[in-house]
């Protein structure tokens, strides 16, 4: 069984956000990148699969310029076998990725496609959702536990009233939720053992996709600073702040 894990350079978590002087955009000069860390978790989710013996291979396409060559390589320093970058310099908004997606799905064949369920940077939380629609496959979104037999695979998502467990038929779409599993460290061996593994790059332009975006960012502002707390005498007086100044009892 081929898993193909789209994986996307994102700002790392632990990077304290700063916003452009002109609020266009996050400001992104210097700032340290990574994989975005759902899509940490779907690579995980693969090689744990190939390991137990249930994939043969695993693919990590990743869609952006040259930079993003860098997430690809860890990931095939985590064990993905081979990567894919698919070049563009275009700011690409969820359904443009989807569609990129679906073509390398035609391509590839593969019978599960493990996604993040979102992008930590814009927090779309769309293109597992838009892939499964486009390329009519079954999806299971926000996973915390994953197994695969008879041809199928069962997910259990995260919902809000607590855990559903859905079953689909593959070729399917997975997305990730965080307590799916907890990845590992490259080893150095690994991360050395990464470099020879077999890494394409194809033009973006070249899968005859419009990419041209359809959402306008308007503005990016930080969120507002907290005020001060203060403290207060006794529950008497937290209770008649809570009623008069912050209205929320
Ligand atoms: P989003 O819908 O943007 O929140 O992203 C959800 C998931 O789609 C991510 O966790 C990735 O698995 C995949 N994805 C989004 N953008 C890209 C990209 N530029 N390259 C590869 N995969 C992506």
């Amino acid at each position: 069984m081929k898993i193909l894990v789209p994986v996307k350079r994102a700002i790392d978590y632990n990077v304290k956000v700063r916003v452009k002087a002109d609020n266009s955009a996050v400001d992104l000069t210097n700032a340290k990148m990574s994989i975005n860390p759902f899509c940490e978790i779907a690579v995980e989710e693969a090689v744990r699969l190939k390991e137990k013996g249930v994939a043969t291979e695993v693919v990590v396409v990743s869609i952006g310029d040259k930079s993003c060559q860098e997430q690809i390589r860890t990931a095939l320093a985590l064990g993905a076998d081979r990567g894919l970058q698919i070049d563009t310099t275009e700011s690409l908004d969820s359904l443009q990725v989807a569609k990129l997606l679906a073509k390398v799905v035609e391509e590839e064949s593969p019978e599960l496609v493990i996604l993040g369920k979102q992008a930590i940077d814009s927090d779309n939380n769309q293109t597992g959702q838009m892939l499964a629609a486009l390329c009519g496959m079954p999806q299971g979104t926000f996973a915390s536990e994953v197994s695969i037999a008879d041809g199928k695979v069962s997910v259990t998502r995260e919902v809000d009233g607590g855990l559903q467990t859905v079953q689909l038929s593959l070729p399917a779409v997975v997305t990730t939720d965080l307590r799916l599993n907890e990845p590992r460290y490259a080893t150095l061996p690994n991360i050395m053992k990464a470099k020879r593994k077999p890494m394409a790059v194809k033009a973006a332009a070249d899968y005859g996709v419009e990419l041209a975006s359809n959402v306008e960012i308007i503005k990016v502002e930080p969120p507002a600073q907290r005020s001060g707390g203060v403290k207060v005498a006794d529950v008497a007086e937290l209770v008649e702040k809570l009623k008069t100044e912050a209205k929320v009892i």
